[in-house]
């Protein structure tokens, strides 16, 4: 006897894993299009000319930065997928609400721990969200 318990919940975050993929490309081809960017010495002699291209150099770097790190937030989110254990807070480890994932795909906490940065140490289900960033 076979049983698919695992069905529901593949079905669920098959949608978030085409996304997620999709996104993983879009990423890899923009990191790889600024690397070659970056590889390319223009010939320049104007210093004014070289400063701006140092200074837009130093804009690519920071760009290819981010989205390395989204690179590898995604590729923990594909490897939740596997495990199953994505959608799953892991905070409070309560599920997280699907307009949220929507929303930000490889987000490993929900909108309150996310939010709050801080540790409630009585979890209230059903509780709203809003109050959670009223921290000054
Ligand atoms: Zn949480």
């Amino acid at each position: 006897m076979s049983t698919n318990k695992t069905n529901k919940q593949s079905n669920r975050t098959k949608t978030f894993e085409d996304l997620l993929r999709s996104r993983l490309a879009e990423l890899r081809t923009h990191v790889d299009q600024l690397r070659k960017d970056m590889m390319i010495e223009d010939e320049v002699d104007d210093e004014a000319m070289q400063a701006s291209q140092s200074r837009n150099r130093e804009l690519v770097t920071i760009t290819m930065e981010r989205e390395i790190r989204n690179i590898s937030e995604i590729e923990q989110a594909l490897r939740r997928i596997l495990n199953d254990e994505y959608g799953v807070c892991v905070t409070c480890e309560r599920s997280i609400p699907d307009n949220r994932l929507q929303a930000i795909p490889w987000t490993r906490q929900c909108v309150d721990c996310a939010g709050g940065g801080f540790k409630r140490s009585n979890r209230s289900y059903g509780q709203p969200a809003y109050g959670s960033s009223l921290i000054s």
